[in-house]
């Protein structure tokens, strides 16, 4: 059976497909029209958040019985596509988990300590200490939006290590054990907003948290408080944020994900200095790449191996 691998995964995920003897065809970020061609004639295709499985791709291939995603999101896959066709989109949620949390707390140790900021002054010759005061983290209150899997990390590193408050908002309650290990409080998101001094986000890209932070959300937040994105950039309306940064509605805003990826050059986000920006490198540790190029080949080698059985 021939895997296309169209997006860089782990070397030990690629040997274990190699042993089980399934014939790799290996394309990093192949263009619409270049997946096209090379999906007509394979059994399984390997993603990341790129490139995009159209519907026009997954209409051109002949053979395909799944789809995986070495990580969480599926906003890249036409689900309703493949659902059509049959073909299975299978993934691998808890793999980027501790990374993203842990870049979502260094992003908010990074804007409040102002150190990408410091670190770009020392280098045009600034020693710019008096623009450098910063706030701590222990005791501040964490807004948590969706209490998942990632949230719920951040929200325990915050917790146990630098004894924020927690609150958070979710369409669903998180488990009663988790709300009390971290002194969790379930609120509605105009309170979150309104109560929070560091605003963390962690839903999935849906037509439902689309531009959920819009410029009537960003008015609710304290002055001093700070947004932090590492989900997905169209939960939030970069018009408004934008807005919101000059105008001082908000301290500032640590981005890991944007509406437009990449980031254009000399973007009004790059210009302003309360901002800490970063290339959506959520998941990019060798830990996380790991765990995820293993368990979607996994997925994908049991998946396959059922349909040959059936
Ligand atoms: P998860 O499914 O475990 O958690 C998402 C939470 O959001 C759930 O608790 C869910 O109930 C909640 N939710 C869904 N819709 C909601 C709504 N309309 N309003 C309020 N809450 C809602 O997912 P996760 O593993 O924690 O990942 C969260 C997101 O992080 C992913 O969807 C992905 O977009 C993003 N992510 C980013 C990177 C990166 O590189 N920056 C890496 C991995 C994941």
């Amino acid at each position: 059976m021939k895997v296309l691998v169209a997006a860089p995964i782990h070397d030990k995920a690629l040997e274990l497909l190699k042993n089980k003897g399934f014939e790799v065809i290996y394309r990093e970020y192949p263009s619409e029209e270049e997946l096209i061609e090379l999906i007509r004639d394979v059994d399984a295709v390997i993603v990341r958040s790129k490139p995009m499985v159209t519907r026009r791709v997954i209409e051109a291939a002949t053979k395909l019985k799944v789809i995986g995603r070495a990580g969480v999101g599926l906003d890249n896959i036409d689900l309703e596509a493949a659902k059509e066709k049959g073909i299975a989109v299978l993934n691998a949620p808890s793999a980027p988990t501790i990374s993203v949390a842990e870049l979502t707390i260094g992003l908010m140790l990074a804007l409040l300590r102002k150190i990408a900021f410091a670190d770009r002054k020392l280098r045009e010759g600034v020693w710019a200490k008096k623009q450098c005061l910063g706030t701590e983290l222990r005791g501040k209150t964490l807004g948590v939006i969706g209490m998942g899997r990632i949230g719920t990390e951040v929200a325990r590193i915050a917790y146990h290590g630098f004894k924020m408050k927690i609150i958070y908002y979710d369409v669903r309650r998180c488990p009663i054990e988790i709300e009390k290990e971290l002194n969790a409080k379930c609120v509605d998101l105009d309170t979150l907003l309104r109560e929070a001094d560091i605003v963390t986000i962690h839903v999935p890209l849906l037509p439902q948290t689309r531009h959920l932070i819009n410029e009537e959300k960003l008015k609710l937040m304290k002055k001093t408080s700070i947004l932090v994105n590492t989900a997905r950039g169209g939960v939030v309306d970069t018009e408004a944020l934008i807005k919101a940064l000059k105008e001082g509605w908000i301290a500032g805003a640590a981005l890991d994900v944007f509406e437009e990826e990449p980031l254009p050059p000399n973007h009004p986000l790059t210009q302003l200095d309360n901002v800490v920006l970063t290339p959506h490198i959520g998941a990019n540790t060798i830990e996380a790449q790991e765990r995820a190029g293993i368990e979607i080949v996994n997925k994908i080698i049991d998946y396959l191996s059922k349909e040959v059985n059936n």
